[in-house]
């Protein structure tokens, strides 16, 4: 019998530029894929809308290792234990994988390490997740940044690995095990019209992307209604696509024609956000629970279900919060700007604890990262490091009324306002009697009245935070 290597994929659901599963293959034996379901553990298990996603990605991985030869055996429980058996009932006497971040995953994938080593098993670990590993990028003095600007400026100058290839055929499978464990629920239908999954959705996503809407990028990414951004978030939560490639495939635009360059540099600037949040992953203590910035320990945060509640279904009363909050509840994905404001909505206006929207997030998004979702939503609490300033709170109708100024976003989620003119679409509340009955609105019973007061409740905010 030949040798086995077992490859534990993990957030890299993809072929190209997967350097696990390229040094498994290098070995020349036979190759095995393995994902966990990890229960019983510290791990955070995937959101709801995630676990749709998943479920998907994880069927196209499957028939996709099956066209090269390679097995995918999908199961459940605790990782140190599953994988340990895996590689014993297989005769695997090398296990790799692509290194995460959390404290929870690091300490499960070093017992994991130990297990096998014990068991005579070597294991193999690699980078796969990010651009620069988090220790591989540090301040002049030698410490983690706390601060984004100067990571990006240090990360933009860095040496990014070029992708790997596809591993090459090692025969053809004619089955692929399904993910059978998850059944569908039936909101999930409502998902499905939006999005195509897999590594090969996810190439075709960035191609469109940089063929179509790179130009009008920097501009229009602010712009809920002109989706002028890549929607590639959901593709990279679950590693269907690297960011490395994503890194050089927008360079590769900007050496072919130079007057790209800057449209090039935003987005990768971007990326290099999803970096920096993964550099606090890996350096904090866990943000998914603790403020960053310590003093906001202390903060008073308003025990409010029914304020919670409303905020959630999308029935504040201001315009463009519930626009959101409906878009992410129809279709797992929210407009960058629109995350910022309704989340400012919650824990500024509404004073509720980032912790409880930042879970309603982590359930409803199709693309709720374990890095990502967290550090923005301490950045907009202002407890994250480098977080927006205490003072900046967003006004919705202001934002409303500078990027959705037609009200195209508010009336395509809000259906019950499409008939109110211009002027007042951002705030029903101001418009006269007689145009709201002429538009069919009536407050407090089509649409709700707005549940708080943005100029009192601005003042509480900043009271609050001057108290900490
Ligand atoms: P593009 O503009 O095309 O950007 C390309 C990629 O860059 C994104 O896919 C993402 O990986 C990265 N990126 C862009 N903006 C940010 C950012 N602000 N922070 C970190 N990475 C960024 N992003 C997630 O991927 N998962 C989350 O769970 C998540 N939760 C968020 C919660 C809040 C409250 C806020 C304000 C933002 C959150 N974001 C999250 C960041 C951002 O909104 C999304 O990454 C972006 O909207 C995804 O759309 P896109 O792929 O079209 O982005």
């Amino acid at each position: 019998m030949g040798e086995v290597s077992l490859v534990w994929l993990r957030n890299d659901l993809r072929l190209a530029d997967n350097p696990a599963l390229f040094a498994a293959h290098q070995g020349g034996g036979e190759v095995l894929a393995l994902y966990v379901h990890e229960a019983g553990s510290a791990v955070r298990a995937p959101g709801a809308a995630a676990r749709w996603w998943l479920h998907h990605s994880l069927n196209a991985l499957g028939k996709d290792l099956a066209e090269i030869g390679i097995k995918l055996l999908i199961r459940q429980g605790e990782a140190a234990s599953v994988v340990c058996e895996v590689a014993r009932e297989h005769g695997a006497s090398q296990v790799f994988w692509n290194r995460r971040y959390a404290p929870a995953e690091r300490e499960i994938d070093a017992s994991v390490k130990t297990t096998l080593k014990e068991g005579g098993v070597d294991a193999h670990s690699f980078p796969g997740n990010v651009l620069v590993e988090p220790w591989e990028i540090a301040t002049g003095q030698g410490k983690p940044y706390s601060v984004y600007t100067p990571f990006w400026k240090n990360l933009r100058n860095m040496h990014i690995p070029v992708p790997l290839g596809r591993p090459a055929a090692q025969g053809l499978l004619a089955y692929a095990e399904p993910d059978s464990g998850y059944q569908a629920p039936k909101w999930s239908v409502k998902l499905k019209p939006y999005w195509s999954i897999g590594e090969q959705a996810a190439a075709l996503a960035l191609t469109r992307f940089l063929d179509e809407n790179l130009s009008d990028y920097p501009q229009g990414r602010d712009f809920p209604r002109r989706e002028a951004t890549s929607r590639l978030s959901p593709h990279l939560r679950f590693g269907e696509i690297s960011v490395r490639q994503l890194w050089h495939t927008a360079q590769a635009l900007a050496h072919a024609d130079h007057r790209k360059q800057e449209l090039v540099d935003k987005f990768l600037s971007e990326l290099a956000w999803r970096d920096f949040n993964y550099h606090q992953l890996y350096h904090r203590t866990d943000i998914a629970t603790a403020p960053m910035q310590p003093k906001y320990a202390a903060m008073p945060w308003r025990v409010a279900a029914r304020d919670l509640a409303a905020w959630q279904q999308g029935r504040t009363g201001i315009p463009l919060v519930d626009a959101g909050m409906r878009e992410m509840w129809e279709t797992g994905f929210m407009q960058n700007r629109v995350r910022m404001l309704t989340a400012s909505l919650l824990t500024k206006n509404l004073l509720v604890d980032w912790r409880q929207g930042e879970q309603w997030f982590w359930d409803c998004l199709i693309d709720a990262d374990i890095a990502n979702n967290p550090a923005n939503w301490q950045w907009v609490a202002g407890s994250g490091m480098d977080a927006s300033p205490y003072f900046r709170i967003f006004n919705p109708v202001t934002q409303g009324e500078r990027f959705d100024a037609e009200g195209d976003y508010v009336r395509r989620w809000v259906p019950e306002l499409d008939e109110l003119p211009d002027p007042w679409i951002h705030q029903p509340w101001a418009a006269p009697g007689d145009v709201l009955a002429k538009a069919g609105v009536q407050l407090g019973s089509t649409y709700p009245l707005p549940i708080v007061d943005l100029k009192q409740s601005r003042q509480r905010a900043l009271d609050a935070v001057r108290s900490l």
